[in-house]
Formats: C-alpha cells, sequence, structure tokens
C-alpha cells in the first residue's frame, strides 16, 4: 500500500452502536456491513463478541458473509475475550483481533484498584506491559493481523506509552491505535503525541498508527486529520458519527475533508463517496439516530442554499459557495420520490443504491410488497424503502410468543384498557388478558405481560416518524432487560400502536431464546459479566 493511502477503519458496529438507544439487530449489522463493503471501507469492526450473544453472532456471521473488507474484532487484554473474538471470526477471509487495554494513571488507578495488579501505580504499569503482550501474542495464534489500542492514549503518560507500544510491536501487533477516548485533545497536541509515539517506536516497518478520536469537544475529525498530518495512516471512525457520547469521528467528514483538500492532504481513501448519503441513510434507519439538518456532508441542509445572494451566486456558478457537489456524495436522488406509478425498474434501481439487495426470487414479492405501502403512502422515500425491506426482527427464526389480537380503547374521560390474546408456542397454549394503564401503550404493555408473566424490566421505549406527512411510519424500539444483558426490540408501521405492540413482542421473543440458548449462556456466561460491569469502550 502506498505511503499516502488512508486505512478507513469503520467502528459502527461496535463503538457506534455502544451509543445509548443505537442497538441494532444481527441482520441490520449484517446489511450494515454489506453496504460498509460497498462503501469501500478498508476495515470492519463488527463488534466485540464477548460481550453478548448477539455481539458474538454479528461478529460470527459479517466474518463468514461480507466479502472484502478486514473483519475485526474487539477483545479486553483477556484470554477470554482474545478466544470469543478468535472463535467468531473463525473462517472469515481476512480477519482482525483488537485487543486494548487502558493506559492512563487515571485508568489505572481505577480499573486496577486492586492490589493483584500492583501495589504503587509504577508496578501497575509493569503489570499492564504484560497484559498487552501477553494479550497480543495469544491474539496472534489466531490470526496474522492484531490491533493494540492503548486506551485513554490521550492522557497517557508519553514515556510510557512509547514503552508499552515498543514492547506490543515486538509481540507482533500489526496496528498501534493511539486514542482519543475522552475527547480530550486539541489538534496540534494530538498530533504531536502521534509524532512522538511513532517516532520513539522507531517508525517500525510494516507498522500502521491508528487514530481514534471522539467528539466530546466537536474536534474528532479535525484531531483524525491532524493525526494523518502527523504521520497516522489509519482513521477509526464512524458513519454519522455515532459512537460514545458525543460520539466517534465522522467517516464522511474525514473521507471528504481528504477528497476536497487532496491539494492540501495528499492523502487518498478507497471509499466510493457516493455511497455516503445511502449508507448514512441506512444507519440513521436502524439505529433510530436521525441526522441533523446542518450536519456536514450527509444533513439535509448541506447543500441547500437559501439566502438569494447564495442562490442566485450558485445558479451563476455553483463554484461560488459550493466546494462539493449534492451528488458526489449522494445526496441527490433522494428528491426523487417513488409513488404508486413508480414501475419496477424505478423500484429495483433505488433499491440497488441503497444498498438493498433483492434476490431475483423474491423480486415478485417484494414489489407486491411496494405497491401495498403505496396504497397506503402516497410518496415513498429512501427511509420507507429501508424500513419496509430491512426490518427483519431478531430471532425470528423460532419466536416464543405470538400475538394473536390485540384491542386498545382510548377517550376522553375513559382510563386506557388493552385486550391481548397472546400464543405461547411452546406449548402451544392461548391466554387472554385485559388491563388499564396510565395510555394505550402503558395499558397494552401491562396486558402482554399479564398473559406472558415473565419477569423483566422495560428500560426504555422510543418512537419516532421514519418519514414525513401524518401517513408516515411510525418506528417503535423498546429495550427490556433482566439485570445484565438487554434485548431489544423493533416494530414499525403506519399504526404506532401495533407498531407498539410488535417491537415489545420482539424483544420479549429475544429474551425468551436468551433464556432457551443454554449454550451461548454458557460460552459468553462469565464474560457478560465482566464486559458489564467494566468500561466497555476503548
Ligand atoms: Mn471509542
Amino acid at each position: 500500500m502506498s505511503n499516502n493511502r488512508v486505512i478507513i477503519f469503520d467502528t459502527s458496529l461496535r463503538d457506534g452502536e455502544q451509543a445509548p438507544g443505537a442497538a441494532m439487530t444481527v441482520p441490520e449489522k449484517i446489511q450494515v456491513a454489506h453496504q460498509l463493503a460497498r462503501l469501500g471501507v478498508d476495515v470492519i469492526e463488527a463488534g466485540f463478541p464477548i460481550s453478548s450473544p448477539g455481539q458474538y453472532e454479528a461478529v460470527r456471521r459479517i466474518a463468514r458473509e461480507v466479502d472484502g473488507p478486514t473483519i475485526c474484532a474487539l477483545a479486553r487484554a483477556k484470554k477470554d475475550d482474545i478466544e470469543a473474538a478468535g472463535k467468531a471470526l473463525e473462517g472469515g477471509a481476512n480477519t482482525r483481533i483488537h485487543t486494548f487495554i487502558a493506559t492512563s494513571d487515571i485508568h489505572l488507578e481505577s480499573k486496577f484498584a486492586d492490589a493483584r495488579y500492583g501495589e504503587t501505580l509504577a508496578q501497575k504499569r509493569e503489570t499492564v506491559v504484560e497484559m498487552a503482550l501477553e494479550a497480543v501474542r495469544h491474539a496472534r495464534t489466531f490470526t496474522d493481523d492484531v490491533e493494540f489500542s492503548a486506551e485513554d492514549a490521550g492522557r497517557t503518560d508519553t514515556d510510557y506509552l512509547v514503552r508499552i507500544v515498543k514492547a506490543v510491536i515486538e509481540a507482533g501487533a500489526t496496528t498501534i491505535n493511539i486514542p482519543d477516548t475522552t475527547g480530550y485533545c486539541v489538534p496540534d497536541e494530538y498530533a504531536l503525541l502521534i509524532r512522538q509515539v511513532i517516532e520513539g517506536a522507531g517508525s517500525p516497518e510494516g507498522v500502521v498508527f491508528s487514530t481514534h478520536c471522539h467528539d466530546d469537544l466537536g474536534l474528532a475529525a479535525a484531531n483524525s486529520l491532524a493525526g494523518l498530518q502527523a504521520g497516522a495512516r489509519q482513521v477509526e471512525c464512524t458513519i454519522n458519527g455515532i459512537g460514545e457520547r458525543a460520539g466517534n469521528a465522522s467517516l464522511e467528514e474525514v473521507v471528504m475533508a481528504l477528497n476536497v483538500r487532496s491539494d492540501h492532504f495528499g492523502l487518498e481513501t478507497g471509499i466510493q463517496p457516493k455511497l455516503l448519503f445511502p449508507t448514512s441513510k441506512m444507519v440513521s434507519t436502524f439505529t433510530g439516530f436521525q441526522v441533523q439538518p446542518n450536519k456536514a456532508i450527509i444533513g439535509k441542509n448541506a447543500f441547500a442554499h437559501e439566502a438569494g445572494i447564495h442562490q442566485d451566486g450558485v445558479l451563476k456558478n455553483r463554484e461560488t459557495y459550493e466546494i462539493m457537489r449534492a451528488e458526489d456524495v449522494g445526496q441527490e436522488a433522494e428528491s426523487i420520490r417513488l409513488g404508486r406509478h413508480s414501475g419496477r425498474h424505478g423500484l429495483f434501481s433505488r433499491l440497488e443504491r441503497l444498498g438493498i439487495r433483492i434476490e431475483p426470487g423474491d423480486r415478485a414479492g417484494v414489489y407486491a410488497q411496494f405497491v401495498g405501502l403505496a396504497d397506503r403512502k402516497k410518496e415513498i422515500n429512501d427511509s420507507d424503502l429501508i424500513n419496509l425491506f430491512h426490518h427483519e426482527p431478531a430471532s425470528m427464526d423460532s419466536p416464543h410468543y405470538s400475538l394473536e389480537k390485540f384491542h386498545v380503547t382510548v377517550g376522553s374521560g375513559q382510563e386506557p384498557q388493552a385486550t391481548v390474546t397472546v400464543k405461547n408456542l411452546q406449548d402451544d397454549v392461548i391466554i387472554e388478558k385485559t388491563a388499564t394503564g396510565d395510555g394505550p401503550i402503558d395499558a397494552l404493555y401491562s396486558a402482554i405481560d399479564h398473559a406472558i408473566n415473565e419477569g423483566h424490566d422495560l428500560v426504555n421505549y422510543s418512537i419516532r416518524s421514519v418519514s414525513e406527512g401524518s401517513d408516515s411510519f411510525g418506528e417503535v424500539s423498546v429495550l427490556i432487560g433482566i439485570g445484565g444483558p438487554l434485548f431489544a426490540g423493533k416494530a414499525s408501521s403506519t399504526d404506532v400502536i401495533e407498531a407498539s405492540a410488535h417491537a415489545y413482542m420482539n424483544a420479549l421473543n429475544s429474551l425468551a431464546a436468551y433464556r432457551l440458548d443454554k449454550e451461548s449462556i454458557e460460552f459468553v456466561g462469565s464474560g457478560i459479566m465482566q464486559a458489564f460491569d467494566s468500561p466497555k469502550e476503548s
């Protein structure tokens, strides 16, 4: 690879998905991974296998099913984590294990407070170097492509950072990531850190240095670019900048800065910019995280010229106020809406552009679904299409419960009441229950709880409109928990009460599948609890 080629490492499915409420189902993650491959990313971080059965399954399937990019799995510097990552990646063509350990004093003092890691800070530092070496060596038994991250490198003592980096390179790490985990650095400072680490390590041949920046001060993209100028050749980033807290560096911003200002940076990537917007759409639909209208590159207004003087200028010569064109980043086609008179060609070419893969045998069925939707909605936009064809509910292979019927009554001066008929498919029993509640959804969920009668907490319920107009799709996301693992359910419909009912049933079915799946519980059992009681970001 030439020295001006930047490796784009997408972590939308790992760091991105760690954003509260951004959970995606396994089928959704596989679709996103296929789209990232089309987009041209070099590495896909597909998940953190030991943290949950869903993460393990997502990595396992993406490693086997997605061609092109290197598929990466995250692991703490622990034997069980690395084994889970190695096992999940088995059978993949190009795989990477990404192992990490905290190196800043503040992390060492708190995460490694226990005396078994050493009494003094100096001793703890030694222990952490040993743990890192062991982890890298162990990871190398699964793959030759091993990445090491010094968590909170942005606040780590530079001499110590250089020491651990040199050691892990000797042990076989081929990519060294210097994360600004807390989003604390500013560009010149981060560039200096990267330069010091590369020089301190002796600019080793064949080793790639990487940025991983968070946007807590709105500097993630700027810091990533500064890191590249200082010699890093991999950028860790996410679609739409999703991620922990304020998010990660956004892929589209970093890529388009390199692209539009190639005169300044002299660096290139393998990204197809025209696929940035469709990919952004897909990720925002699946995570439920709307993109702000004024977001650079992919925001709805990023290319809208409102002021008359600007409009006039753009009409005369678009370069007066535009440094890139909407169509360069794939923004133009959204404005062409499909309706009931759109033919098969219009539908299938749009789906293809959106990265939605329809097998020839399924085309007739898909077209029928589209026509059905067109009967309910005047205009169908990209979000509707993604929603219609992608939303396979999680673990629906063998659902445990099915909602046979529901009836909800609401009205002024009357307490909302719901009646449901739920079938337990395992023992073929049908139960009907009625409940009241503070509102229609509360009543509905109480009635379902009575019918199912298994303990769990409703952790989160959210509803949003996927497209525009009062006939738009409402998408409901629910998260339920049993004091540890969380189970997500999502459903959409033009009827929000129906969507609420199905989202809840999907989450309950995931929970029921988890309770039944003894094998996966045993495999990740200890890992889940470890992962949930310590911070899992890197
Ligand atoms: Mn991170």
